[in-house]
């Protein structure tokens, strides 16, 4: 049983893709699912059995939504792995969910669009990565289009975020001009320079044809684009930027390869990299810092929470990445949080796709469960062997909102509704002196989280409320003394965060930031996680 799960475990690759809206998520999504063979999908489904559809569908409803209320992983089986890709929302819902994501993967795939480099919603994901020290691999995408040259956009990486890149293929021809990749694994067995040469196949909807020529054929046949290819390959060499996968798994290195997703070029570069490089499934460790192992019994914690919208039943989806064990449907776990058991009978209709091939799941893998109002963001399930993982962290709220009901007799509802959302890290809840405890002050990280408050707090504690934005556009962790001091600087104001008690300073804008600095010199003033 035990090789069993051991295998299991390392046959998985659980990343995500971190990128700003429109590099072409959806796009290398649906390239990576035509490539492999797609398994299921972790999403949402109430009561209803059998297919849901395929990763078409998916997209489509996320896009017709605008926000993917029911998805939540794609998996897919390719070259004897299971692959698991969790979405990172974005546009319209992003939202402190994005970044949770990230503390259920192994792995990120930090995709760019060639033309513009590194963006800023690329950059808040990548703290998140750095703070969890995920390795992660680029794919420099849309190389079919006229682009920013290679080494150029290697230098932003390294000097903006400070990975060093190690690209395993590189451009022949430039942005526009797309021939193919210089295949640099083929260094290790003396085909070196060999070529990928790409094709279209119409439409783009099927894998792209590739053609491998060697060295004399490619020189024979793109002449000057890949002698020019040859000199940056050779460069590289030199200076060293080579995979080197110790390095890579500490992420200090970043293997890059580059593609085209709408034409499926270098799509099945990028998944032969995520199942020969990216990290398996492994032993995590729990609030101690002790590592449980993965063949130790069932364990995972909760990551993701979806709220069902739906008037009709209170209802809400857990959406828990599996750490050890075997789960099987039916299951009777203990949530760590309450020492109470919790049954996942219902987990039937967990399984988006053909609910018979995932009654179990791994290491690695994503479960949704249903019915699961007991349950909040970060809390630890288990069998046998007592477990607690550490708490998820909070992220770097931007957007900043006061709520009040009006209906002075559903202030004790009100009350517990707001505590309610703070425990499940629906929004976070701060309190300040100025307004006292009866007015707190709602903040996250996007808008649709209060979105989300507003109406839980209507249809579930049958609280009307108001909500009236503030200003502040970002925040910076400090202390009491610093706070005390800033109290009558213009453009701030300071909080008491009620889930975790850190004291944090809202700013109107930066400038008015680096004023409050400048005039009330040495007050602390921090970054929080995943800080623009
Ligand atoms: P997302 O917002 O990151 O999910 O981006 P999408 O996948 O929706 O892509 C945004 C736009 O870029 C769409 O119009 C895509 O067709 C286009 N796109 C994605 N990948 C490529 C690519 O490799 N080359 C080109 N030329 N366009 C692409």
């Amino acid at each position: 049983m035990s090789t069993t799960i051991r295998a299991e475990a390392a046959a998985r690759r659980t990343f995500a893709v971190i990128s700003h809206p429109d590099a072409g998520k959806s796009t290398i999504t649906e390239a990576l699912a035509l490539h492999a063979h797609v398994i299921g999908e972790a999403g949402a489904v109430h009561g209803k059995g059998g297919r849901k559809g395929v990763v078409s569908d998916w997209m489509a409803m996320e896009k017709q939504r605008g926000i993917s209320i029911t998805s939540a992983a794609l998996q897919f089986s390719y070259d004897d792995c299971v692959v698991n890709l969790l979405d990172t929302p974005g546009h319209a819902d992003f939202s402190e969910d994005t970044y949770r994501v990230l503390t259920a993967v192994d792995c990120a795939v930090m995709l760019i669009d060639a033309a513009k480099g590194l963006e800023p919603q690329t950059l808040k994901l990548f703290e998140v990565c750095r703070h969890r020290r995920i390795p992660v691999i680029t794919f420099i995408n849309k190389w079919d289009r006229p682009a920013r040259a290679a080494l150029e956009l290697l230098d932003e990486i390294e000097e903006r975020i400070g990975l060093r890149c190690t690209p395993l293929t590189w451009p022949v021809g430039p942005g526009g001009r797309f021939q193919g990749v210089i295949d640099r694994r083929g260094d290790e067995d003396g085909t070196q320079n060999a070529m990928a040469h790409f094709e279209r196949t119409p439409g783009g909807t099927r894998e792209a044809i590739e053609t491998r020529l060697d060295a004399s054929q490619a020189r024979e046949r793109f002449g000057e684009d890949y002698e020019r290819a040859v000199e940056e390959v050779e460069l590289l060499r030199e200076i060293g930027a080579t995979h080197d996968q110790k390095l890579f798994e500490e992420a200090v290195t970043t293997p890059v390869l580059f593609g085209a997703a709408v034409a499926n070029f270098g799509v099945r570069q990028l998944l032969d990299v995520l199942i020969k490089h990216a990290p398996a499934a492994t032993d995590r460790a729990d609030i101690d810092g002790t590592p449980r192992e993965v063949d130790a019994p069932f364990s995972g914690f909760v990551f993701k929470i979806q709220a069902n919208m739906n008037k009709a039943h209170r209802d809400q989806v857990a959406f828990v990445r599996v750490c050890s064990g075997r789960f099987e449907r039916g299951m009777v776990v203990t949530h760590a949080e309450s020492g109470r058991p919790f049954a996942t009978k219902y987990a039937q209709s967990m399984f988006g796709a053909s609910r018979d091939t995932l009654d179990e799941a791994f290491p690695g893998d994503v479960i949704g469960l249903v019915n699961a109002t007991a349950l909040g963001i970060g809390d630890t399930l288990y069998v046998d062997k007592k477990v607690t993982y550490p708490p998820l962290p909070s992220f770097a709220p931007e957007h900043f909102a006061t709520i009040r009901t009006d209906d002075t007799s559903k202030a004790k509802r009100f009350r517990r509704g707001i505590q309610q959302l703070d425990a499940e890290g629906v929004v976070q809840v701060l309190y300040s002196e100025r307004r006292g405890d009866a007015s707190p002050v709602l903040a996250a990280v996007g808008t649709m989280q209060f979105e989300v408050a507003t109406h839980r707090l209507s249809e579930e504690f049958g609280v009307p409320t108001t909500l009236d934005h503030l200003p502040y556009e970002l925040a910076r962790r400090t202390d009491a003394e610093s706070a005390e001091k800033m109290k009558r600087a213009p453009g701030a104001e300071t909080f008491v965060r009620a889930r975790d008690g850190v004291v944090l300073a809202a700013f109107l804008n930066k400038w008015r930031m680096q004023t409050v600095k400048t005039d009330y010199p040495g007050i602390m003033l921090e970054p929080l996680l995943a800080q623009a």
